[in-house]
């Protein structure tokens, strides 16, 4: 059978995750990027059933108790989960999947898929880190203060991760992720460890 790859990015919220992704997609369209459940409130732009399927908390215990979640976490007051089935699917079409999640669930796909390829982002510096979530401007102080929170107990957890990038410039981050991923060849590849 032709199966496909199993990719994990992992790294604290407001890394650049979903920016390097984004960016990923446009330049590689056949990249398969799993769509999480979330009882989180969707943020302006974001599309219901694109960014996130969102949830109640009985809908996302519905999709735990069904067994219908490859993964799932808490992570700063609700809950992110992977549908089972897509991934399942996009893997016996042979596709290159990614998922998009915090440390918690990575473990979880390590333990329960030790062929999948973890990947940790890392920020140049926790004051960057600070900033960049700052800067996206869409969480309260509250929940940021969680997020800043988490993300210190994450940092700690990159060295359980197959590889480390470091995404301070946009461009070579992307480069590198493209190395990882065999999408690219490797020249000049100066980004694995921080
Ligand atoms: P995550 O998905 O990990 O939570 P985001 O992709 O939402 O993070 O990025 C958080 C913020 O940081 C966004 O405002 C984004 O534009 C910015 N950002 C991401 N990568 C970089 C980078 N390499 N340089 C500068 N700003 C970045
Ligand atoms: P956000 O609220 O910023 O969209 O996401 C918060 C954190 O949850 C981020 O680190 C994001 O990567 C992670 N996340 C998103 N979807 C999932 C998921 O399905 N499972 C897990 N474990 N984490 C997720």
């Amino acid at each position: 059978m032709n199966e496909g790859r199993l990719i994990v990015l992992t790294g604290p919220s407001g890394v650049g995750k979903g920016t390097l992704l984004k960016h990923l997609c446009q330049r590689h369209p056949d990249l398969q990027v799993s769509v999480s459940l979330t009882t989180r409130a969707p943020r302006p732009g974001e599309i219901p059933g694109q960014s996130y399927i969102f949830v109640n908390r009985e809908e996302f215990q519905a999709a735990i108790q069904a067994n219908e979640l490859l993964e799932w976490a808490e992570y700063a007051g609700n809950y992110y989960g992977t549908p089972r089935r897509p991934v399942e699917q996009a893997l016996q079409a042979g596709k290159l999947v990614i998922l998009e999640i915090e440390v918690v669930g990575a473990r979880q796909i390590r333990q329960n898929f030790p062929q999948a390829h973890l990947i940790f982002i890392a920020p140049p510096t926790w004051e960057t880190l600070e900033q960049r979530l700052r800067q996206r401007g869409q969480d309260s102080e509250s929940a940021m203060q969680k997020r800043l929170a988490r993300a210190k107990e994450e940092l700690q957890a990159a060295p359980e991760f197959d590889v480390q990038v470091v995404n301070d410039d946009l461009e070579q981050a992307i480069h590198a992720l493209e190395v990882h991923l065999g999408l690219r060849d490797r020249q000049n590849i100066n980004n694995s460890e921080f």
